[in-house]
């Protein structure tokens, strides 16, 4: 190592400077020298040791074995405005904390000790509870008797033998977060309170308008319609009437929607969809609106079924939207292309609608999925609120997919949605077959019952379709929305019904409701059958008036008890 030495002068605070001589043998030094440094590190470990225990940011308070305090630092001191003299060996911890809070702990540890804890004992609580390492938050009094919260770590100080020696009590003052942390809360709650506010005015104006509005469409409609036949003048009137009465329809509609998405009101299932399916009904309705204004459009055929995870009203909505719009802002005799390619994310799928309409500059671009900004289109022929793609956009995302648009200006745009992919909708047969079998060897001459599925969703009719034909002894019926499904229920008087819980329009626990309400649907038995398994949502259902609650994707053997059950129900309601 060190051949030669220089001569050291250490000074530290407690010897006397040490004078090392270059006289001494290298291995004399060598060992000097790490004597040396072993102090320095004891000295410096001592010294930290001491800055740790005379810190003002903490307190520190040891106890012995018995719970009296041996030792209080100067954060202690300072925190809680006591000398160390005027408590050392004299009290205990106990007596600088809330005794509330002091007499339930001893409570609670007395249960967990399985001891009691006499009042007057309570030391001995902080004794027991520093048998296990822990923190608490407390409130510490101080000598002139304020109170403060603090967070106190709690420790029992062991021997060589293990024997409890005393206790460590390092403790900080809370306050500062308690206050941060209620200020934070009030704000919350206030800025909770005005997004519900804001949530219960927009809807129940959306409503109050809705009324009036229906007089005037109706009534203006009339006119148009009835005799005698109103002149040619009036008729224009009329006409500008009626379009902006329905235009006025579609802008309360979508601040409703709107409304409702913000306020975290609307839930979405998600289950597998059809992509070529909802194609094909918002082809239906879009293509011939296109074909009016000259623009031709082209949509992916589908070899292969391909299943997205989604809500199929809600994704029908997304798509309407962007097909919409890529009709209303195309130029005369333009075309909208539909494409899909595999997404980004794998597993997921990018369904892109192409216009060739005016395209977006890069301003206009980021003020897009913005409420009420129509990005310039504000003086344009076309009619539009420009909530739709706000509405848009948190759908999308209210299914885990995203959105995007990317644009040129004179040659146009391709807005795109990101969505999960999902597996065709399987039953989980198992055992299906034993399930069923059963069931169709006891019938015999036993009636034929109606069970009523109102859903949303082929692929999902088709499943419980298929079930429901194992069973001899039911016949199915199927409506596609809450207001058919109670018409259907009124007409049909079916012995079951299965009711999904999203749906277009009315959901299903408002249908289910109107359904109980009516003295002639009252006594039929509804299953919930819904994507979501939430267990608070499910609770809510039951408690809400749903016979059971089943969950997709369906499970053979429990969806044919619980029919079963159903049935049986509704055969003594009858009886
Ligand atoms: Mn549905």
């Amino acid at each position: 190592m060190l051949a030669i030495l220089p001569p050291i002068i250490e000074i530290n605070h407690y010897d006397a400077p040490r004078v090392w001589s270059s006289a001494h043998t290298a291995m004399q030094g060598t060992r000097m020298l790490e004597a040396t440094m072993r102090e320095t590190a004891l000295l410096k470990a001592g010294a930290l040791q001491n800055a740790i225990l005379t810190s003002a940011n903490f307190s520190i308070i040891a106890t012995d074995e018995k719970g009296i305090i041996q030792l209080f630092n100067v954060g202690a001191e300072r925190m809680l405005g006591y000398r160390a003299a005027e408590v050392v060996d004299k009290i205990s911890p106990s007596d600088i904390h809330d005794p509330h809070e002091v007499m339930a702990r001893a409570e609670a540890l007395s249960l967990e000790l399985k001891t009691t804890i006499a009042p007057g004992f309570e030391a001995l609580a902080f004794k027991a509870s520093r048998e296990i390492e822990d923190s608490y938050e407390l409130t510490y009094i101080r000598k002139d008797g304020s109170r403060f919260p603090a967070i106190v770590s709690i420790t029992a100080l062991r021997d060589d033998a293990e024997r409890i020696i005393g206790y460590l009590l390092i403790g900080t003052d809370n306050s500062v977060r308690k206050l941060v942390d209620s200020k934070l809360n009030e704000a919350m709650a206030a800025a909770d309170k005005a997004n519900r506010a804001k949530t219960d005015f927009l809807s129940s104006m959306s409503h109050e308008l809705r009324t009036p509005l229906n007089a005037i469409l109706g009534f203006a409609q009339l006119m148009e319609t009835g005799a005698p036949a109103p002149t040619l003048s009036q008729k224009r009137n009329l006409e500008q009437i009626l379009k902006a009465g329905w235009y006025l329809l579609e802008l309360i509609n979508e601040v409703l929607d709107l409304a409702l998405i913000e306020s975290g009101k609307v839930t979405l299932s998600r289950e597998p969809v059809s992509l070529a399916e909802v194609m094909l009904e918002c082809r239906a309705m879009i293509e011939p609106q296109a074909l009016q204004r000259g623009i031709v459009m082209t949509f992916p055929r589908f070899e292969l079924p391909q299943f997205i995870s989604a809500d199929r009203t809600r994704l029908k909505q997304v798509l309407i939207n962007l097909l919409f719009n890529a009709v209303k802002y195309n130029r005369p005799q333009g075309s909208v292309a539909v494409e899909c390619a595999p997404g980004l994310p794998p597993g997921s799928l990018r369904i892109s609608v192409r216009d060739t309409g005016a395209g977006l500059a890069k301003e206009q671009l980021a003020q897009l999925f913005q409420p009420f900004n129509r990005i310039g289109k504000e003086t344009g022929a076309e009619e539009g609120t420009g909530i739709g793609l706000v509405v848009t956009k948190r759908l999308v995302e209210l299914m885990d997919g995203t959105i995007g648009v990317d644009s040129a200006v004179g040659v146009g745009s391709a807005f795109w949605v990101e969505m999960r992919l999902a597996s065709a909708p399987m039953l989980s047969f198992g055992d299906a077959e034993h399930a069923a079998l059963p069931q169709t060897v006891r019938q015999g001459s036993r009636p034929l019952r109606t069970v009523l599925y109102v859903e949303d969703n082929p692929a999902n009719l088709d499943l419980v379709e298929q079930l429901i034909a194992r069973r001899p002894d039911l016949r199915l019926l199927s409506a596609p929305d809450g207001r058919l499904g109670v018409e259907f229920a009124r007409v049909y008087q079916p012995d079951l019904i299965l009711m999904d819980i999203n749906l277009p329009g009315i959901s299903g626990i408002e249908a289910m409701q109107i359904l109980r309400a009516e003295p002639g649907t009252a006594h039929i038995p509804i299953i919930a059958l819904s994507a979501n398994a939430v267990p608070h949502d499910v609770e809510r259902s039951l408690e809400a008036g749903f016979f059971s609650y089943l969950t997709k994707p369906i499970k053979v053997e429990r969806f044919m008890e619980a029919l079963d059950m159903a049935l049986k129900s509704s055969h003594k309601a009858l009886a």
